[in-house]
């Protein structure tokens, strides 16, 4: 498989650093071609502003989904975006990696998504009608190809429990999961979540590393998590909202939409 690895820590000697050449040097010997985008070591900009859109005119008003539509479907975006779409299209796996920060993901790679996921690429994306509420969750631009989280985390496990502190792991990265990667139609696969990893030693450096390498060599096999699809019938028309009867009574929140939900309630 062709696999992209968007890499967002500053420092490659970091844990993340470590984490990284470990994961790319197994998909390798898997027989996977990899491609990188480091998104530090490029100096990959992360705003999203008029200079993304060179076709503008100086003194028209910056409109950013009308200018981001215009600008994909005209091939006026630029390089560096159109160079990462091109990866995009050409990986069968992407991964994001990134260390949690302040519950979600660094600011540089979150700029990656803004200005990569255009619209008409990864939003906008078919019939929009009192039928049909355009191709995305499960459908779109990236359907067909597999998604997946590298995360690294100074909290306990246990403090991203169900019941911990900090909120459940499923739900923090729900808007990351469903929202930025099963939106377009990426299948995601559960994220690879190292805890407590500030004062990692060797032994707990090589029981995570361990952890990484059975996950890369099990990406095109390890099932997705099971996200229902907008477009198969759970969701009402145009309100979107979850059909009744489904998911467990009373139930609300992020969980709802997992199919196996049904199940669980
Ligand atoms: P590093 O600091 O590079 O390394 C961590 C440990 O791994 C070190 O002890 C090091 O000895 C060991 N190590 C590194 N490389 C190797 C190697 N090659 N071999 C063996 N051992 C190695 N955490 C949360 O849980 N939730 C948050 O919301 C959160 N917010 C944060 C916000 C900010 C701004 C920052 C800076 C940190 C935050 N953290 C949070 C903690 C953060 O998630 C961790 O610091 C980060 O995940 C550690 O990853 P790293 O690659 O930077 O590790």
């Amino acid at each position: 498989m062709n696999i992209l690895l968007v890499f967002a820590h500053p420092e490659p000697r970091s844990l993340n650093g470590a984490l990284r050449d470990i994961a790319i040097r197994t998909l390798e010997a898997e027989g996977h071609a990899v491609r990188q985008s480091d998104l530090y070591a490029e100096g990959w900009t992360s705003e999203v502003d008029r200079a993304d859109f060179p076709a503008l005119a100086p003194d028209g008003r910056l409109i950013p989904v009308a200018a981001s539509k215009q600008a994909f479907e005209a091939g006026t975006l630029t390089d560096d975006v159109k160079a990462e779409i091109d990866k995009l299209l050409w990986a069968d796996v992407l991964i994001l990696q990134f260390p949690l920060w302040w519950f979600a993901m660094p600011a540089i790679l979150k700029g990656w998504v803004d200005r990569v996921f255009a619209y008409g690429f990864a939003y906008g994306v078919g019939e929009h009608s009192d039928r049909r509420w355009g191709d995305r969750y499960g459908e779109g631009t990236l359907a067909g190809k597999r998604a997946m989280l590298i995360v690294t985390a100074g909290g306990w496990e246990e403090h991203y429990a169900p019941r911990g502190i900090n909120g459940p792991i499923d739900d923090l990265l729900f808007p990351i999961q469903h929202g930025i990667l099963y939106y377009p139609g990426y299948d995601v696969l559960p994220p690879f979540v190292a805890y407590r990893v500030d004062r990692l030693d060797e032994a707990g450096f090589e029981r995570v590393a361990e952890g990484l390498r059975e996950r890369m060599r099990t990406l095109a096999t390890t099932p997705p998590i099971p996200y229902r699809p907008q477009n198969g019938g759970d969701y009402l028309i145009p309100s979107m909202e979850l059909r009744p009867g489904l998911g467990a009574p009373g139930a609300s929140g992020f969980a709802l939409h997992r199919a196996d939900a049904d199940a669980a309630g």
